[in-house]
């Protein structure tokens, strides 16, 4: 790109000299793609009839009406077609295998060690529904360097992923997806080993104590690597102090940021069950001093919030998780990672009463008014789905989002430019203008309309190249999938 235009201005330089200043227009090269309506979230605009010039990977024009002359290899015609930016999933866990338990040195273990096939699967699935950039938030490193040597190669296709690697965290948690340094030359070790494979986050999880995500936060930093966590007992203002830029999981828990007045109560009724979800989200109070000082230490330090609207609805109890796992979701989930989720959703319920899932789903208004205020407050947040990246589990992101009281273009802005703001990629993708790369969904119909058409792609591009995206999806809908891997754990907790 920027060699070619070296050259035009010298070629216009040489003739400058031989005789006249030519009058005629640069001629645009690349593929035109045009006769669609635009829709930019950013600008919040929408735009009949337009068309994109995409080169190298690129989008190099944008505009509207009669598309330029142009010497262009391929010419596409959109007509009846909505593009946005592709869609960005900053929680998707495309690289990590099903949780399994399993047993390492004599000891209960939980491990995700990959799964190629599942891996493979996901990532065509996540274009399919228009997904083109993931932020993998914790995977075995190896196999997330992997991933990225493959699809640079064109040997799979699938999103553009940052990842985190192993996730810092101590046993029972165990195998290539987890790392546990307990010296200083453990902690060095290993951020400087993760950087080495191309990671971009380092994965800092609840079952660390203050001074372990210090050090994990300085490891991170010393060689590059953005550290981001999820926390439970350490509060937000605190880990924002140390160092801490990325929080995942709409899920502050910690008795830290509850004001005096309740904070004892809650330490006493918290149990070691996913209670203390509902317990925290019954008893914040966000207008509170300790709310405030949380939303102003996240602006300053310039932290970022992925929402995964989905963790707190499972946590709601049985109905909940019957949300997420639909009938039209499950083709496009690999069935070992299916098998895998309902196993382990169905052990975080294990206990639930009908008086939990009333209590869960009452403080599910207070998870939505902590999402709205965040943005209110322009802290950034983006969307999330934590699965196993985009698909379907993204679209039901949206839709809970839109449960959450934000409008459709704020749900659109955040789940493209919102992303692109979360993982600092402004730069690169998550808005359809010259300068960025060509990641695009066109979609059937207008998501301004009904949201879900968000996920009713027709085709992706992503870095420029265009897939059918319904032909993708119609091979998941092929397969012969088991309605139920395992029909006991639908039983769980009813
Ligand atoms: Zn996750």
């Amino acid at each position: 790109m920027r060699r070619r235009l070296t050259l035009s201005a010298s070629l216009a330089a040489i003739s400058l000299a031989a005789c006249a200043a030519p009058e005629r227009p640069t001629l645009l090269s690349g593929a035109l793609y045009h006769g669609f309506t635009l829709i930019d979230p950013s600008a919040q605009t929408v735009t009949e009839g337009a068309w994109l010039v995409i080169e190298d990977g690129l989008i190099t024009a944008r505009g509207a009406g009669a598309p330029p002359p142009g010497d262009y290899m391929t010419e596409m015609e959109m007509a009846g077609l909505y593009a946005l930016p592709g869609f960005i999933d900053v929680h998707g866990h495309m690289t990590a295998g099903p949780h399994a338990l399993e047993f390492i040195d004599g000891a209960p273990t939980l491990t995700m060690e990959p799964d190629d096939e599942a891996t493979q699967f996901h990532a065509r699935m996540a274009l399919a529904f228009g997904v083109t950039t993931v932020r993998n938030p914790g995977a075995p490193p190896q196999a997330s360097a992997a991933y990225d040597a493959r699809i640079a190669s064109g040997e799979w296709i699938g999103p553009t992923i940052l990842h985190a690697g192993a996730v810092i965290q101590p046993p029972p948690f165990g195998g290539t997806a987890f790392s546990y340094p307990t010296t200083a030359e453990e902690w060095d070790a290993e951020a400087a080993r993760q950087a080495e494979m191309g990671m971009s986050y380092f994965k800092l999880y609840h079952g660390l104590s203050e001074a372990e995500l210090a050090a994990g936060v300085a490891a991170a930093r010393a060689h590059g690597l953005e550290p981001i966590a999820h926390l439970d007992q350490i509060g937000w203002t605190r880990a924002a102090e140390i160092g801490i830029t990325g929080f995942l999981h709409a899920l502050p828990t910690s008795a830290e940021l509850l004001e005096d007045d309740v904070r004892d109560e809650y330490l006493a009724v918290r149990g070691a069950d996913a209670r203390f979800m509902y317990q925290w989200f019954e008893r914040v109070d966000l207008d509170g001093p300790r709310m405030q000082e949380l939303y102003s230490v996240l602006r300053e330090v310039d932290a970022t919030v992925d929402l995964t609207l989905q963790v707190n609805v499972l946590m709601t109890g049985p109905q909940g998780r019957a949300r997420l796992y639909t009938e039209d979701i499950r083709p496009y989930l690999h069935p070992r990672t299916l098998a895998s989720l309902l196993q382990f959703t169905s052990l975080s319920l294990a206990g639930w009463t009908e008086q939990d899932t009333a209590r869960a789903e009452a403080a599910m208004q207070q998870v939505y008014a902590f999402s709205r205020r965040l943005h209110e407050e322009n802290v950034p947040i983006a969307i999330g789905s934590d699965g196993p990246g985009g698909g379907p589990m993204f679209g039901l992101e949206l839709a809970l989002m839109e449960e959450a009281g934000f409008t459709r273009w704020q749900i659109l802005e955040l789940a493209t430019a919102g992303g692109a703001r979360v993982m600092r990629l402004e730069d690169q993708t998550g808005q359809l203008k010259a300068g960025l790369d060509a990641d695009i969904a066109f979609l059937s119909g207008d998501p301004l309309t009904d949201l879900a058409e968000a996920m009713n792609v027709a085709f992706v591009m992503t870095d420029g190249v265009l897939h059918d995206a319904a032909a993708m999806r119609a091979e998941a809908d092929a397969r012969e999938t088991p309605s139920s891997p395992n029909q006991n754990d639908d039983r769980q907790g009813d």
